[in-house]
């Protein structure tokens, strides 16, 4: 196989706020995958400097793949993403992006969709979540407004004042609400917080307290009832026994825990400790998020908006209508170029 790649710089909608980084740009890659002139493979890394990745970190990682996958066989698919795991353990990123082009590769030669390829049915259209950055009140009310499509919003806390915003935000919507502290409380605002936003209809609290701060996520079960589920804190399966019983589920991310086969692997064991599963993502294109969206049969929560929140997503793939997002059934991902997509409004 031979692989190339090229830079694709998101721009967001608005600055992107959470608890602990402002962004207007996401700088993601594209990777192409070709095998024998048969087919085109693709994928994307959307790193994060949360978890020490970058464009230069992840361009690293693609130059020494290349002498990996120059003479692999797609279809090897564990045996090449468990290499490029030993490897590059730290490079998850790098590493989705590669498994995705896999995916996309073999379920092409197929011609089957990867959802197909990984035994599933087709994802029926379900709900996902909408993202509010942390903003002012009046911008965030703003953003609420302009997400009146969505029936379930996933809102950034984690910094003063934000149960007063929340307040505010109840009395103009009547969606769901899910929150995400991003790491950004200490136990007793987390407690004091979310025994208050139990009465502003809030579903789930998403990473209230720094990575690995398991005995202040046994104090607050006590004392809320909101269910917890942790994101930051589980990277990938092996993450996942130490929470069992300590929360109530999980935020899967392909940039985060390598790909679709590690993600699979998440999923069983995540079951086997009875927790629930989202299935979230970065700022990415319709390429990861797509990727991503294949699993959506598997899991409980679905938080893919990613490729919403930018104004230049070069490609088409999973749709959202309303809060519903749809997989598209093409072979692979099913994800087209835009500007070859015919009769598609932008
Ligand atoms: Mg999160």
């Amino acid at each position: 196989m031979k692989l190339t790649f090229r830079p694709l710089d998101l721009k967001l909608k608005h600055t992107f706020r959470i608890a602990r980084e402002t962004r207007t740009i996401q700088n993601n890659i594209i990777l192409l995958l070709q095998d024998n002139d048969e087919g085109v493979g693709l994928g994307e890394a959307a790193p994060t400097s949360y978890f020490g990745e970058d464009v230069s970190s992840v361009t690293k990682v693609l130059v020494q793949s290349d002498s990996i996958l120059r003479h692999s066989d797609p279809f090897q698919i564990e045996d090449i993403t468990n290499h490029l795991k030993n490897e590059f353990p730290k490079s998850a990123a790098a590493r989705a992006s590669i498994d995705i082009a896999l995916h996309d590769i073999i379920g092409k030669k197929l011609q089957i969709p990867v959802y197909r390829l990984l035994g599933l049915n087709r994802p029926e259209s379900k709900l996902t979540s909408f993202t509010i950055g942390i903003d002012t009140l009046e911008k965030m009310i703003k953003k609420v407004e302009e997400a009146k499509d969505f029936p379930i919003l996933k809102i950034k806390v984690g910094f003063k004042g934000d149960i007063e915003i929340l307040r505010e935000l109840r009395k103009i919507t009547r969606a769901v609400f899910r929150v995400d502290a991003n790491t950004g409380w200490t136990p007793e605002e987390a407690i004091k917080k979310l025994n208050l936003m139990e009465d502003l209809d809030v579903e789930l609290v998403e990473q209230p307290f720094p990575v690995g701060s398991i005995e202040s996520l046994r104090q607050i079960r006590r004392y809320v009832k909101i269910p917890v589920f942790l994101d930051e804190d589980i990277k990938d399966s092996k993450d996942i026994p130490a929470f069992s019983g300590v929360v109530d589920g999980i935020n899967i991310k392909l940039m985060k825990c390598g790909g679709i086969r590690e993600a699979l692997r998440m999923i069983s064991t995540a079951r086997a400790h009875g927790l629930k599963i989202m299935v979230g993502c970065n700022i990415e294109s319709s390429v990861s998020v797509t990727a991503a969206a294949h699993l959506t049969s598997l899991v409980d929560y679905i938080d893919l908006d990613g490729h919403l929140l930018v104004t230049n997503d070069p490609y088409l793939g999973a749709t959202v209508d309303k809060g519903r997002l749809t997989v598209p059934s093409g072979n692979g991902l099913g994800v087209e170029a835009r500007g070859s997509v015919s009769q598609q409004t932008m």
